[in-house]
């Protein structure tokens, strides 16, 4: 005869289940998805208005690609903490990848070392431009005021090493000395390219461009740098309409992007760079459109769109 007290014996285990987020894999989080300038405002709060800044963290080690407004909070986070070494990757040295840096607590604190890597540009080498941006004239405040160590290195060819990751780096397609990077950490590869202008010029039809057509073949070595990453954090910054007026100003229109990531055969991409234009209730529109073009060139990925604050295990 069964009794309420004896169904509990076979029935679900009275155990609570109490799981921890595992913080020991890597994972990365933005601080800044806004592309050109700083959009703060009512109508871009679920977005974010903090120019490119994302951070790759396992463990103790920590990664940041590019300066922009985004990494003033987590500077303020960092200085919460011991002093530690910090390596910055920054893609290109215009405003929205850089602006951020005289304001990044952790290099005024004696003790922090940053190891600050870019591209050669054209004119001036990474220290001078960092040295730039802080000269009397823009801010009260010279790099000689900041008391962490500041080792600034040119990219290599090789795989950079730092840690237990590895970071490679490819051209990108935009205006001055650009390129993307790539980290590899625990065995997961995650690309960070906000600044990427994917067939310069076209606005036809995206199923029209294979690996190669024409068009696609300069772009090889991109595509085949996104090709390995299991996360992608580019940008699609104009609706197709968008780009007509904006050819040639160094960004990808959406259309354009999709065909990239089918291309280089992307499982997920998180969208980055966002226009200033662009406000929240535009933005989600704009995800649906892009799921559309995916799903209209047979490559229906995870597609999603990043905004700042957002924080992700790959
Ligand atoms: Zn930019
Ligand atoms: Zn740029």
């Amino acid at each position: 005869m069964s009794t309420p007290h004896a169904a509990d014996d076979t029935g679900p285990s009275r155990e609570t289940f109490l799981p921890v987020l595992d913080t020991v894999h890597a994972r990365f989080k933005l601080w800044g998805v806004r592309g050109s300038t700083p959009t703060p405002g009512a109508r871009f709060l679920r977005t974010g208005g903090n120019t490119s800044c994302m951070t790759v963290e396992a463990g103790d080690e920590l990664f940041i690609f590019d300066a922009g407004s985004g990494i003033r909070e987590l500077g303020l986070a960092l200085v919460e903490g011991p002093p530690r070494r910090i390596h910055l990757f920054i893609t290109h040295t215009h405003w929205d990848h850089i602006q951020g840096f005289p304001f990044f607590a952790p290099a005024y604190r004696k003790g922090f070392e940053i190891v600050i890597y870019g591209a050669e540009g054209f004119g001036k080498d990474l220290k001078s431009i960092f040295q730039g941006q802080l000269d009397r004239d823009y801010f009260p405040v010279q790099m000689e005021d900041m008391h962490a160590h500041l080792d600034f290195r040119q990219l290599t060819t090789t795989p950079m090493t730092a840690g237990s990751a590895q970071v490679t780096w490819e051209f990108a397609h935009h205006p001055g000395a650009t390129v993307g990077y790539k980290i590899c950490l625990g065995g997961k590869k995650v690309a960070w390219v906000p600044d990427n202008e994917f067939l310069h010029g076209y606005t036809g039809a995206p199923e029209e461009i294979t690996r190669d057509h024409p068009l696609a073949v300069p772009y090889v070595p991109m595509i085949d740098f996104l090709s390995d990453a299991d996360v992608v954090i580019h940008e699609g910054q104009y609706l197709p309409d968008e780009y007509l007026q904006k050819i040639g100003w160094g960004h990808s229109s959406v259309a354009n992007a999709c065909v990239l990531m089918k291309l280089a055969g992307v499982p997920r991409w998180v969208v980055t760079h966002h226009d200033p234009l662009h406000e929240d209730t535009f933005l989600e529109t704009k995800l649906n459109l892009t799921r559309q073009i995916l799903a209209q060139i047979g490559h229906p990925i995870h597609v999603s769109h990043g905004y700042d604050g957002r924080t992700e295990s790959f």
